[in-house]
Order: structure tokens, then C-alpha cells, then sequence
């Protein structure tokens, strides 16, 4: 049995002889969240919470648990009642508050409830969080230059006047050659956005439309981004990606501005791959949305979109997210992201593949890559990279005690796997409630396929 599992069946097993012990059950919630299993955590919690109706931490955990599964209003009445008690738990309270604002739409007022959970407890810093929403480290708390719209989130329009939007234009120099499997996505993406690029007058001969693009979704780490730039490397167009921090000027500022001046760069450069990375947050379900400078945005990308004003000609549209249940609607009609594609972890294959690239041009003797991929089942690409660091960490660490460096050995890469939480579980567990509960169309198949449900 895998470790983490053996420490979980034990509190479960301790829990079954004393089903009183309040202190106990929490700690067996606690546990099962930190190994990912929310659905379980939620239960503890709410068993909890049942006997000891005030317990702060419990309802922490369960606003986390909730969270996690993508329960968002559950979550926020939990969160509205921590706030409101103001009690041990606050700063916690304000940090979820934070990441359910940010969520629904509504960064500014989660920056700063972030920053209040953090002035109270520095320890609930979550780097992630900071990193998305550019809230910038080592400002410390109490310092007037701290606010929000001083420069914590990234510079609104007027600071970055000689940036452009969009970042930089590429030229990926990688191929569909250099991407692990995902074959029947290459195939796709040939079909549907390469061939009417390469070859216009054979589809207007036939009267087809050319435009929309293609939305990848799937569990984060497994290649989404990758496969756009190697499209782009493919037919060596210009690539050119938005990211959040793109979307996150134009909530700040000069949101249809900006956004026009992307589609225009890419319209400049073609045949240019214009990448949207992250789209649910810009294409969030309008219905979710609460300010109408979000709709308005929408609205902006669905035109730039349809080309209403400039043809989009020699423009390849590619979109990825990781939660694709919360893109609105209308982007998925036909002449926009009226194709949907699951992009799944790698395979074994895959993972050998990747694994022999990220081990490529480090000391190592004779590695069996096989075995690996075997033991790294639901590793995504980027988890497959974050073993091999850990695994060359381990030897640094003990070429330093020891004196001599020693070459990467199988054993090394699969020890640091065995220490390392495949990251897909979590996504996957999300994704099948989706599958089983809002499958409208079919939308949800390839996961329902790949789950065998
Ligand atoms: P996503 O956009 O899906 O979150 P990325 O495309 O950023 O994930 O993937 C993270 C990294 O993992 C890539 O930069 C690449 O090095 C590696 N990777 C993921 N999938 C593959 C694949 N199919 N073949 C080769 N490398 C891959």
C-alpha cells in the first residue's frame, strides 16, 4: 500500500473505534485533504460540525473541501460565516474568500482579501495564488506602498504603455515531431485550423467557412500549451500567447482596447497561432459573472472572434483551460471554439518519451525508462519534470555530504516519484462530476470514456 494511503486507513480505522473524538476526526479530514481526497475531508468535516456546530477549523476545512470540488457557493456561505464570526480562523477565512472572488471573476476585491489573510497570518502565503495574480513578494504588510492598485497586481494600462499587449511573438522552433502522442489531436488540429490556413481557396471552393478555433481542456501540466506553440512550429507561423496576466490588464484597464490590439498584432503577423491560455478566465460564464466590465469583455472577444470588424484571415485560434465547465456558452457555437478536444495525461509511451527528454544532457547511467513510466501513472508532463528535479536535487545533496558525484540511476528518478502527488487526480475528480452531471451534448465524453464510467 501506497504510504500515504496506510496513514489514512489507520485514522480511519482509529476514527470507526472512536467516533466521538472530535480532535481525532478533524485530524483524519485534515489528512485526507492533504492527500487530495476532498469528498471524503467533506464528510469528516460535516460530521464534525454536527457535533460541535461552532468549530471553527471545521468549517475551514469545509469551505476548503468545498473549494476544491469546485463548489463554489457552498464554499462562499461557509466563508460569509467565518468572516462574519470573526473568529480563530479569520485569516484562513479571508485567504479562501480571496480565492473565491478571484474565481468568480472579482480579482481586485480577492487580491485584497488575500492580503488581509496574509497581514494576520504570513505563513498562509500561497505562492501560487501570488504568482497567478502577480501580487508581488517581500512587500510587507502595513506598508503604504502595499495596496492593491499601487503596483500589487500587475500595472494597470497607463504604467505599461511601451509594453504590448500579448507579449511577444514566438517562433517555436518545436513540432508536432517533438510531441509526445496526442495523435488524434494533431490530427485535428491539421483538419480544422492548419489545412484552412495553408490552403484557403480549397475550402472556399467549397463553399466552407474558414475561422473559429479549437478550446483544448484537460487536467493542467499535460501539454496544452505545448501542443499550441508545436502548431505554430509546425507551419512555422508566428506564435503569440495571452496569458492571465494579459486578461488581468484588461480587467484593470483598457480591457476592449487591449484585447483589440492583440487580434490586431496577430492579424499583423499572419499566419500567426494566437494562444489563449487559461481562457475560462476570460470567457467566464457570463451568468457567473458580477460586473459588467466582465461581460463587456466577453462580448469584445466573441466580436474579435466572428471578425465582425477585421477579417481574422491566416489566424489560428487555440484556447486551453483547465476548468472548461466555466466557459461560457457562447464561445462554443460554430465560427468559434466549435471544437472542444480533451487533452488526457500522457500514456506510458508518452511518459518514457517525455522522461528521456527531461533526462537528456544530465549524468546518468542506464536508465530503465519503462520501468519508470510504469511507476508514474497519472503523472502529467510537468509532474514527470518535478521528479527528475527532485531526483537530481538528491544527488546534489549527496554529492555535497559525500564529496563525489554519482550519475542519475532508475532508482533515483522512481524514489523521488514515489515522494511526488500525481497532480490529475484532483483535476480528474472534478471533471468526473462534471462528466456524470452536466454532460449536456455529450460535451464531457472523451472523460467519460477515459474513466471507463
Ligand atoms: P498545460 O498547458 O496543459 O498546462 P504544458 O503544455 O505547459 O501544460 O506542459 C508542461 C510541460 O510538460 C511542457 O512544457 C513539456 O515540457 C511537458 N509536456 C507535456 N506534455 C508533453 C508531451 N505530450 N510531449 C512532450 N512534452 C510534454
Amino acid at each position: 500500500m501506497h504510504p500515504p494511503d496506510q496513514v489514512i486507513d489507520a485514522l480511519r480505522q482509529a476514527v470507526k473505534l472512536a467516533p466521538d473524538n472530535h480532535a481525532l476526526r478533524l485530524h483524519f479530514a485534515d489528512t485526507l485533504g492533504l492527500y487530495g481526497y476532498w469528498a471524503e475531508a467533506e464528510a469528516e468535516y460535516r460530521s464534525v460540525l454536527v457535533g460541535m456546530p461552532h468549530n471553527s477549523t471545521a468549517k475551514v476545512g469545509l469551505a476548503k473541501a468545498f473549494f476544491q470540488q469546485d463548489k463554489h457557493a457552498a464554499a462562499m456561505v461557509i466563508v460569509e460565516d467565518i468572516l462574519k464570526s470573526r473568529g480563530d480562523n479569520l485569516a484562513e477565512g479571508y485567504v479562501i474568500h480571496a480565492k473565491l472572488l478571484a474565481r468568480a471573476g472579482d480579482v481586485e476585491a480577492g487580491v485584497r482579501q488575500y492580503k488581509k489573510g496574509i497581514d494576520l497570518d504570513p505563513s498562509l502565503a500561497d505562492d501560487s495564488f501570488a504568482e497567478r495574480y502577480n501580487i508581488l513578494p517581500g512587500q510587507r504588510p502595513g506598508n503604504p506602498s502595499d495596496e492593491v492598485v499601487d503596483g500589487k497586481l500587475r500595472a494597470p494600462a497607463g504604467d505599461s504603455v511601451d509594453v504590448e499587449p500579448g507579449g511577444q511573438i514566438e517562433r517555436p522552433r518545436i513540432s508536432f515531431a517533438d510531441v509526445g502522442g496526442l495523435d488524434s489531436l494533431k490530427e485535428e488540429i491539421s483538419v480544422k485550423i492548419i489545412h484552412p490556413v495553408t490552403h484557403p481557396e480549397i475550402f472556399r471552393a467549397y463553399g466552407k467557412a474558414v475561422g473559429g478555433g479549437i478550446l483544448m481542456y484537460g487536467p493542467p501540466g499535460c501539454g496544452k500549451t505545448y501542443l499550441a506553440r508545436a502548431t505554430a512550429g509546425e507551419i512555422k507561423a508566428a506564435f503569440l500567447s495571452v496569458g492571465i496576466n494579459d486578461v488581468l490588464d484588461m480587467w484593470l484597464g483598457n480591457s476592449e482596447k487591449s484585447l483589440h490590439a492583440i487580434f490586431e498584432r496577430a492579424r499583423a503577423n499572419t499566419p500567426c497561432v494566437l494562444f489563449f491560455d487559461e481562457v475560462d478566465a476570460l470567457a467566464a460564464s457570463r451568468s457567473d459573472m458580477r460586473t459588467s466590465a466582465g461581460r463587456h469583455l466577453i462580448n469584445q472577444f466573441l466580436a474579435e472572434m466572428d471578425g465582425v470588424k477585421s477579417s481574422n484571415d491566416g489566424v489560428l485560434i487555440l484556447a486551453a483551460s483547465n476548468a472548461p465547465w466555466h466557459v461560457d456558452t457562447a464561445f462554443r457555437r460554430p465560427g468559434r471554439f466549435d471544437r472542444v478536444l480533451f487533452v488526457p495525461p500522457p500514456d506510458a509511451s508518452s511518459r518514457a518519451a517525455t522522461l528521456r527528454v527531461l533526462v537528456k544532457g544530465k549524468p546518468a547511467q542506464g536508465i530503465d525508462f519503462d520501468l519508470v513510466a510504469k511507476k508514474t501513472v497519472d503523472f502529467s508532463g510537468a509532474d514527470l519534470k518535478a521528479v527528475v528535479d527532485l531526483a537530481v536535487e538528491d544527488k546534489i545533496l549527496r554529492a555535497m555530504k559525500e564529496g563525489t558525484p554519482q550519475p542519475l540511476t532508475t532508482r533515483d528518478i522512481v524514489s523521488a516519484a514515489a515522494r511526488i502527488k500525481p497532480s490529475t487526480r484532483d483535476w480528474f475528480a472534478t471533471a468526473r462530476n462534471y462528466a456524470i452531471h452536466s454532460n449536456q451534448g455529450g460535451q464531457y465524453d472523451d472523460i467519460v470514456k477515459y474513466l471507463g464510467m
